[in-house]
């Protein structure tokens, strides 16, 4: 794993978020996503660097954040190195097999089946943070493109396995008498995989790998010009509104009023939505934007994301509060699941911050327009619009504004 440049740090005192100061110049949490721009991790050697400093020395060049409603930072006991399973993983995947609730904190007994499985995947094994837990990691991907699987264990606990999109909480706590290294074991986790699926999981499972042979069946013989075309027009749908400036949506209310430049080209101060929740708006860095990764962060709710989700936020006519979006809201593409806000958000975008009438919006919004227009949606239950109904819902969407929603 040391071999791979895919690390950043993390605390547990903070979560499961990571910490990249080589990339954002402070300890707050640092985006990842799919996205070109957010990417955090870097080669083994610094994460270790600073993991191996004391936080407060870590501190005075790259600060951490305030502890929420006071003006102290928040400085933890210590920094971890810890592995990103990259959206895009090396061949094969670096695999984590977690195993939640199979071990006796104090004693260190794991059950039975679970010391079985440890010996079958015969790689580095430790002991988790809350210590009733293990992590083995391996190499291996995960069948049908499933990302993770989650099932229930036989005697106790559960076996998650994950191959990628996902922040690792290591404590690099070895297991005495398990390797150090990480082997191949495709063939373990396919077994353990038939062993403990439900019948559901089995089903989706086999159609996902209907639907890839298909797909490959189809891409083979259409051959590399389509798979070409492909590529530029999956480059061209992604939408400007994913990345306007976040400085131009940041700027207003408490926030344009008391913020302040913190180390690293940061901007932090009151929320410009809801401001202060227990300080004086002077004092109050509750809020903190990170022009170079284009996001922002509010430390009172945990919630953070990209432009359109703070704009989502601002914007009076759009139902969504800052409490209610998550802290990966732009990872997970949480807005893009509710369309009609989704639209009032860009239409908002559209005729307050000065975004160009040309501009295209996110498919989400078109089928928000969809929605409230009762355009006839070929497989709506999809989520997809078919090309004409798209350059209708898009005409429309020209036409409406956030009033009319
Ligand atoms: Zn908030």
């Amino acid at each position: 794993m040391k071999d791979f440049d895919h690390w950043a740090l993390w605390s547990p005192e903070f979560g499961k978020q990571i910490i990249a100061p080589w990339v954002t110049g402070h300890c707050y949490p640092a985006s990842w996503g799919e996205q070109a721009t957010e990417r955090p991790e870097t080669e083994f050697r610094k994460a270790k660097m600073l993991a191996d400093l004391p936080p407060r020395e870590v501190h005075q060049s790259y600060p951490f954040p305030p502890k929420d409603g006071s003006n102290e930072p928040h400085i933890p006991d210590r920094l971890i190195p810890t592995f990103l399973l990259l959206h895009d993983p090396p061949e094969p995947p670096v695999m984590q097999v977690d195993f939640d609730d199979v071990r006796d904190a104090e004693t260190g007994r794991v059950t039975e089946e679970v010391r079985e499985i440890v010996d079958r995947l015969d790689a580095f094994t430790e002991i988790s943070q809350s210590g009733e837990g293990l992590h083995v990691f391996v190499r291996a991907e995960l069948p049908g493109g499933l990302g993770k699987f989650i099932a229930d264990l036989d005697e106790a606990g559960a076996i998650e396995m994950y191959d990628h999109g996902r922040i690792v909480g290591a404590t690099w706590e070895h297991v005495d008498g398990t390797p150090t290294t990480v082997p191949e074991r495709q063939d373990v986790v396919e077994e353990l995989i038939e062993t403990y699926e439900s019948e559901q999981q089995r089903d989706r499972r086999e159609r996902r790998a209907a639907k890839s042979d298909a797909d490959s069946w189809e891409s083979n013989t259409s051959g590399i010009e389509a798979a070409i075309r492909n590529r530029e027009t999956e480059s061209s749908d992604r939408s400007p509104y994913f990345d306007i400036d976040i400085r131009s949506v940041a700027d207003t209310g408490e926030f344009r009023r008391y913020r302040s430049e913190a180390p690293g080209d940061q901007w932090q101060g009151p929320h410009p939505d809801h401001g202060p929740i227990h300080s004086a708006p002077g004092e109050c860095t509750n809020f903190g934007i990170d022009p170079t990764a284009n996001t922002w962060f509010c430390f009172a709710h945990e919630s953070g994301g990209r432009a359109i989700e703070l704009a989502a936020v601002l914007a009076d006519e759009v139902d969504v509060c800052c409490r209610d979006l998550p802290s990966n809201a732009a990872q997970s593409g949480w807005l893009g699941d509710r369309p009609l806000e989704m639209l009032k958000t860009c239409l908002w975008l559209r005729d307050r911050a000065g975004i160009d009438d040309e501009t295209k919006p996110p498919h989400a919004a078109l089928l928000g327009v969809s929605d409230l227009q009762d355009v006839h949606v070929r497989d709506r239950d999809q989520g997809i619009l078919g090309e004409r109904n798209a350059e209708l819902c898009q005409l429309l969407f020209d036409e409406l504004s956030v009033d009319d929603v």
